[in-house]
């Protein structure tokens, strides 16, 4: 039997092999975490994995952090550097670079310091990001991650249930209190870490993105909570917009074309939908009802180590959904400098049909706090 991990790797084998890319080499960002259970620190010691198209991977790790590599003979061996070392040597070395017509494939995030470095040393190759092998399989998640997904997400909802049951106060609070509570509470739900806390109040609501300030909430306006964290190396992100008191017929109406925007996107999420069809779907009722143009972003992205990762429901994107793609349904309505709302759900497509990963009441909520 083959461990979770050497099974990945032998799927990035087999797509080295489809696109003709002779060595994969993984430094910062989650292509490494997800082959090997390691992350990289963001250091000026280059740590970088190395697997040539049908050899073995071997992992050139600063000897300091090498204690912090738990070892996986099925996957990869170890070769320390120490001081002194030239690791860039040491990678061009077991890359078996130098030749003419090396296809090389580099983590998107490794510092330009060291690919400037490998590039000198083999002028001729063609490089191309490591996203375009990885991508594509870190997209489709399995047993193991799916697993992950749903232990983070529903640690999200229990935090997304304080909020509508009250039991977060808002009114009276600043923005960035709300947000700092959100985020101990994340962590007290079982999060290692808070990637974001977003809380935007009254006219801040009609900002998708909103820096959690100095705002107070006041009584009578709807508040986006949007937050999400990482729990054993896989990400949480919801969305809930609350209200402090009874919404307008406005604000109401609004939000029932959202809620039905945000349905009828999870029900496009069916396998064999194309990513745009997703987004379409969503869009379609937002547009219908007149707010098209105050819906200002792509319905969702996928997720898993990263927050956000392939597949990107966006418009343009043809990529059709299998089972285990794993993204965020997460339509807006935004009244710019008024007011607006989000709703936001992890979803997994499966072959029974969308499976949403929160639970969260999506009824409009007035909340008494
Ligand atoms: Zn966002
Ligand atoms: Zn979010
Ligand atoms: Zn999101």
């Amino acid at each position: 039997m083959t461990s979770v991990r050497a099974d990945r790797l032998a799927r990035v084998q087999s797509r080295m092999d489809e696109l003709g890319v002779d060595v994969l080499l993984l430094s910062l960002g989650a292509d490494l975490p997800w082959l090997t259970g390691y992350e990289a620190m963001p250091l000026e010691r280059l740590t970088m994995l190395v697997v040539p198209r049908g050899g073995s991977a071997t992992l050139v790790v600063p000897r300091l952090e090498a204690p912090r590599v738990e070892e996986d003979d099925d996957v990869f061996g170890m070769r320390p550097w120490s001081e002194g070392d030239d690791p860039v040597q040491i990678v061009a070395a077991l890359a078996g670079l130098g030749g003419a017509t090396e296809e090389v494939a580099v983590s998107d995030r490794t510092w330009a310091t060291f690919v400037l470095q490998l590039q000198s040393t083999m002028p001729a190759a063609y490089w191309r990001p490591a996203s375009q092998v990885t991508g594509p399989l870190r997209a489709v998640k399995d047993a193991d991650e799916i697993e992950a997904l749903v232990a983070a997400s529903a640690a999200a909802d229990r935090v997304a249930a304080q909020l509508l049951a009250g039991d977060i106060p808002l009114v009276g609070r600043r923005e960035r209190d709300v947000s700092l509570d959100i985020g101990r509470r994340l962590l007290a739900e079982g999060h290692q870490k808070v990637n974001f806390a977003i809380v935007g109040s009254g006219p801040n609501s009609a900002s998708p993105h909103h820096e959690p300030g100095s705002r107070t909430i006041q009584p009578g306006e709807p508040v986006v909570c949007d937050f999400g964290g990482t729990m054993d190396h896989y990400c949480s992100d919801i969305t809930r917009t609350v209200w402090t008191g009874e919404p307008s017929v406005e604000q109401r109406n609004l939000y029932l074309v959202l809620q039905e925007a945000q349905a009828e996107g999870v029900a496009g999420a069916v396998v064999g939908a194309t990513c745009e069809q997703v987004d379409e779907a969503a869009r379609r009722v937002i547009t219908d009802a007149g707010f098209g143009e105050s819906f200002i972003h792509r319905t969702g992205h996928g997720i898993g180590i990263e927050e956000h990762e392939d597949p990107y429901i966006v418009d343009g994107n043809q990529v059709q959904l299998v089972a285990g793609h794993a993204f965020s349904v997460e339509p807006g309505i935004y009244l710019s400098g008024r007011f607006g709302a989000r709703i936001e759900d992890i979803v997994i497509a499966a072959a029974e049909g969308p499976m949403s990963l929160n639970h969260v009441s999506h009824e409009l909520t007035v909340v008494e706090a």
